[in-house]
């Protein structure tokens, strides 16, 4: 599709060129950025996260030894990369504590995608799904269950943000059992991310969550989903551990208390 208003084609979506004095048409760039801009419209991606670019995602630096987090740099490596190799016949599991900056990458990596490559990608909150799918049951509902998984399970990239995994109900683990293996049978893509604490080693258990409990492993925290699951997450998905040395000490820092307060 032109641009109806395009100056270089006049909406015709070819535009006049000259090589060595001859005249030719070739195809109007206004025929792409249209494309561009449906693909940016249907991957729903929220305002909030609408800036979002390899480029501008920021690696914080570790306090004690003032550099840039290494698990940050390499996660931003990863994204990079990933976009320049696609098509991969892997997805990305981008994991870590709230505020890292997992969203910002995984939604970098679709936008670059859509821009770059003009893939087909759709942003889904795992939660907002659950929920969309749910409502689809009522039956003054207009739209079907269908209506609302078809894009999930066929889009070419599907970014599941924030899988939440604590205490599924059956109905949950069957429905996320499903996306995924029905993805996974068709060889697409998909993009996670998933939030837990980061792994300490032995010296440093002590650290805990603001509510006192230990910090989730990734295996932890994806068994909850069960066997079947976690298993197949990790075949299909690069894990991207991301940290920050920050949130250690906030966390450490959360869990000193007064006898009273
Ligand atoms: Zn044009």
């Amino acid at each position: 599709m032109a641009r109806k208003d395009c100056p270089a084609c006049g909406g015709t979506g070819w535009k006049p060129v000259e090589t060595g004095g001859v005249r030719r048409v070739t195809r109007c760039d206004c025929q792409e950025s249209e494309r561009t801009e449906l693909l940016l419209k249907q991957a729903r991606i929220p305002p909030r996260y609408e800036h979002c670019a390899v480029e501008n995602f920021d690696i914080r630096k570790d306090q004690d030894s003032g550099q840039p987090n290494p698990s940050l740099v390499a996660a931003k490596l990863y994204a990079k990369r990933f976009v320049d190799e696609y098509p991969t016949d892997f997805g990305l599991l981008f994991v870590g504590p709230t505020g890292v900056g997992k969203t910002h990458l995984a939604v970098a990596v679709l936008r670059e995608l859509m821009l770059r490559k003009g893939v087909e990608c759709l942003f889904y909150d795992f939660l907002k799904l659950l929920k969309d799918i749910r409502d689809s049951y009522n039956p003054v509902s207009q739209t079907s269950e269908l209506t609302v998984l078809q894009p999930v399970l066929e889009v070419e990239v599907l970014l599941l943000d924030e899988l939440a995994a604590s205490d599924p109900t059956d109905w949950v683990r069957e429905t996320l059992r499903h996306i995924i293996n029905s993805r996974y049978n068709q060889k697409k893509v998909t993009l996670i991310t998933t939030t837990h604490g980061v792994d300490e080693p032995p010296a440093r258990r002590e650290v805990r969550m603001p509510s006192g409990d230990s910090l989730p492993s990734l295996d932890r925290v994806l068994s909850h989903l069960g066997p079947e699951i976690s298993s197949r997450l990790y075949e299909m998905c690069k894990v991207v551990q991301m940290s920050s040395d920050d949130y250690r000490k906030s966390i450490k820092q959360a869990g000193y208390k007064f006898h009273v307060e």
